[in-house]
């Protein structure tokens, strides 16, 4: 029999969750706290639903497509979901939809195909490529549903199931379009489940997921490898950035100042590829200070779902706390903002957009991913220099160059450690290109056909051709 105390508890953990609405920070919808004994049941049902999920190529490619019809049709419900649990401007929820959409088209199309290998041998030797089973998914807060969808279309494309956990502080639109794309697939070929930990750590190490694909900061992803080795689980981690911008000397700072804001301020500053260093010659420091700092006081910070808007809150209470002290870490050691530097006086998670000079090198706000609304601009002196501190931190996501001569910022884009980098724009992604962090920013390949190939195994058939 239980004890009144642990019956007390059991019944506390099945609570719902609250979810916050970032532009306010009160509670106005809940989701369920699913209990990690439920997953064993849940995956039952995805193993079961992949027998015959796995066999009809073209059957998933028609399915995969009128999902992503219902995900078009379903994107004003979906939207103003998204902006409400997670805080940034509706038109960013659509492109979010649209994106989601879009993948699901791409993977859909893709064909594996089969590949013949010769090495001179008498041999008829093909690849084939497999579906590998049950796959689980565990995303972050920042896009909720992109990389929902960068998860799913290729998995399912592969012919693989899937069970996907959001964060639990986005789990309603992701639960909604996943009740959305199911309208179009078998029951059980995409499950979400919602709840508060250890509800990942146990989906990570669940004995019958034969691939994790987990998107969130590099301690997490950690522990979720960990957790996978115990089944010897295919892992693929997309983990954190710091990414760095080198402004060369030839840089048009007022032609580049509109878009090189934007790659750092978009969703808020919290996106992995987000450009979170600013490396300016030291001539045209205060230049590029300056023209940054007028973008940052003259941005609309206000809900998302107000129509003018242009940046929204940070998403929730922990990570503000986080710009804050990252951000007077850095004042305490001189920093001096040129603009913001400070939370707003009003409800919710806003901080105002923050653009500091003079900071030292080795603050966190430089050293580590500050992941909101504030930028750090360094002088640098010499190229070598800048080269050195933009590859100087653990993260290796992306990097750019910008300036006018495009074969020198290509020259030097090529030195720089990192998965993608970029000439005059920052974290822009074709659905087509394999997204891959180096150093602490990941492990294995999304995206492209790379990201079809990571949700399949290779089966190898060899026929002797001289029996
Ligand atoms: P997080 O690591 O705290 O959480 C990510 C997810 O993991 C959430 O769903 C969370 O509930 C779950 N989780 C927490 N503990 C777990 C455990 N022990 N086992 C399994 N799952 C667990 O990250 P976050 O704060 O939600 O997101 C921000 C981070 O995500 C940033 O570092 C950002 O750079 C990174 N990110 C990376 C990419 C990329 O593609 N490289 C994209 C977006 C965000």
């Amino acid at each position: 029999m239980p004890t009144l105390q642990s019956d007390r508890a059991s019944r506390a953990g099945r609570e719902p969750l609250p979810v916050l609405d970032p532009a306010t920070g009160e509670v106005f919808e809940e989701v369920p706290d699913q209990q990690p004994d439920e997953l064993d049941a849940v995956v039952d049902r995805a193993h079961e639903a992949w027998r015959s999920w796995r066999t009809d190529p073209a059957a998933r490619t028609s399915a995969l497509l009128r999902a992503a019809d219902a995900v078009e049709t379903a994107g004003d419900g979906l939207a103003s979901l998204l902006t409400r649990e997670q805080g940034k401007p509706l038109s960013e929820s659509y492109a979010e939809i649209a994106r989601a959409a879009a993948r699901l088209r791409y993977f859909a199309e893709l064909d594996p195909g089969s590949q013949l290998i010769t090495d001179g041998r008498p041999v008829h030797s093909e690849i084939r490529w497999r579906p590998i089973g049950p796959v689980a998914a565990i995303v972050p807060w920042n896009f909720p549903l992109q990389l929902a969808s960068a998860k799913f279309a290729p998995a399912l494309a592969a012919g693989n199931t899937m069970v996907l956990k959001p964060s639990p502080f986005t789990p309603l639109a992701t639960r909604l379009l996943g009740s959305v794309i199911s309208t179009a697939l078998p029951k059980d070929v995409l499950t979400i489940v919602t709840g508060r930990e250890p509800l990942g750590a146990r989906l990570a190490s669940h004995r019958r997921i034969r691939h994790v694909t987990f998107t969130g900061s590099a301690p997490t992803g950690r522990a979720v490898a960990e957790g996978a080795a115990a089944s010897l689980a295919r892992v693929t981690l997309e983990l954190g950035g710091n990414d760095a911008a080198i402004l060369l000397d030839d840089v048009d700072v007022e032609r580049v100042a509109d878009r090189l804001f934007w790659a750092a301020f978009r969703n808020c500053g919290q996106v992995c590829m987000a450009v979170k260093r600013v490396y300016a010659p030291a001539r045209l420091h205060s230049q590029v200070v300056e023209a940054l700092a007028h973008r940052a006081k003259t941005a609309v910070v206000g809900p998302g779902l107000a129509p003018d808007s242009e940046l929204g809150p940070v998403n929730n209470a922990a990570q503000l706390a986080r710009v804050e002290r990252y951000t007077a870490l850095a004042l305490a050691d001189g920093a001096r903002p040129a603009a913001g530097g400070h939370r707003l006086d009003r409800p919710g998670y806003f901080f105002a957009p923050t653009i500091l000079a003079d900071v030292p090198p080795h603050s966190p706000v430089v050293t580590e991913e500050q992941f909101g609304p504030v930028l750090p601009v360094l002088p640098y002196t010499s190229l070598d220099e800048a080269v050195e501190a933009a590859n100087g931190t653990g993260f290796g996501l992306g990097g750019s160059v910008w300036g006018t001569d495009l074969d020198h910022a290509a020259a030097v884009a090529d030195r720089l450690e990192c998965g993608t980098a970029w000439i005059n724009h920052h974290a822009e992604l074709s659905l087509a290109q394999p997204f891959a962090g180096t150093k602490e920013s990941g492990l294995g390949i999304a995206g492209g056909p790379w990201g079809l190939y990571g949700n399949l195994r290779p089966f190898v058939v060899h026929r002797a051709e001289d029996a």
